[in-house]
């Protein structure tokens, strides 16, 4: 999966390789703890040498599985559990699974909705036929319960749906006819049929912005949203069972890391009729983590760890 058009030096780029079978081996030392011998065994790996730098790698090297000193069974795992999961896996319930640290299962959850995320971005083609757009709140429930209702506490993510096809959900700032334009554009094909949104404010202008597309509003509130085929019921959909992973699954989540979970939800829906999301995902995971040291260093700052909360999901 690494390199699929034949191995290259993880140091120098060069194709000009040669492998070997390191055997197993026994290392002996003196314990500082019990004061006795001790044995560790090493099992045979493969391993490669370059012939232009000298220099000699591991098919893991410069990868996330090499990096986090993790056991490969712990990465598949983790993996198979959350691809099977379809209303999201909670760190705490990976936790318990692997029997790993907290932490250690934090990490490991997020680098793999990460993944799902790289995916989703690769994946991503126009939407056509008939798609629905529109925006819902989410927050913490530990925030401020007195206000839990107020929409301007929670972060909006906004959102476009093909019926019987793809959705594409962003963690915005704020809602805004720009924002909510450069997002249609971005994502709806010129050729779609029909633009569905809710009577928000601005929806009403977004269509004589996003040209040639056939876009009509929903009135909730005149109880008229369901007009034959006019309606958002797609879309709401998609947010009451995000809203309900949410819930079930993760209880809280951190708004630093709403995206990825976004993702996670997103790869699920996407891929709800795909087969080998498996396979897919420990991919994504191997070739989205070998990139150059330096581009490592910066995730491995943004992917620090959680700060506390021994009981819930990180914050
Ligand atoms: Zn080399």
């Amino acid at each position: 999966m690494r390199w699929p058009d034949g191995v290259e030096c993880v140091h120098c780029d060069s194709k000009r390789v040669t492998k070997y079978v390191k055997k197993a081996s026994t290392r002996h030392r003196l314990s500082a703890k019990t004061g006795q011998m001790e044995t560790k065994a090493f099992p045979a790996r493969i391993l490669y040498i370059c012939l232009e730098c000298k220099k000699q790698f591991s098919v893991t090297e410069g990868t996330i599985f090499n990096d986090t000193h993790l056991s490969l069974d712990k990465w598949y795992m983790a993996t198979a559990l959350m691809v099977n999961a379809k209303k999201g896996f909670s760190a705490k319930q990976l936790q318990r699974d692997l029997g790993t640290a907290y932490k250690t299962a934090w990490y490991l959850g997020h680098r793999i909705r990460k993944a799902m995320g790289l995916i989703e971005l690769a994946e991503a083609e126009p939407l056509t036929g008939t798609i629905e757009a529109g925006e819902t709140y989410m927050g913490s429930k530990k925030y401020d319960a007195r206000r839990k209702r107020a929409r301007w506490d929670k972060e909006p993510v906004f959102g476009v749906v093909e019926r019987g096809g793809k959705a594409r959900t962003y963690h915005v700032p704020k809602v805004t006819l720009a924002g909510v334009v450069e997002k249609i554009k971005g994502n709806v094909s010129i050729n779609a049929t029909a633009i569905y949104t809710d009577e928000s404010a601005f929806y009403g202008t977004v269509a004589g912005t996003v040209k040639n597309h056939n876009h009509k509003t929903v009135n909730h509130k005149a109880k008229g949203w369901v007009r034959g085929d006019v309606h958002t019921e797609t879309i709401d959909g998609y947010w009451g069972l995000l809203k309900r992973g949410v819930i079930g699954s993760f209880h809280q989540i951190s708004i630093k890391h709403l995206n990825r979970y976004l993702s996670e939800f997103q790869f699920q829906w996407n891929h709800r009729n795909a087969q080998d999301i498996f396979v897919l995902v420990m991919a994504a995971l191997a070739i989205g983590s070998a990139m150059p040291y330096k581009a490592l260093i910066a995730v491995a700052e943004e992917d620090r760890g959680p700060k506390a909360n021994s009981d819930g999901e990180a914050f």
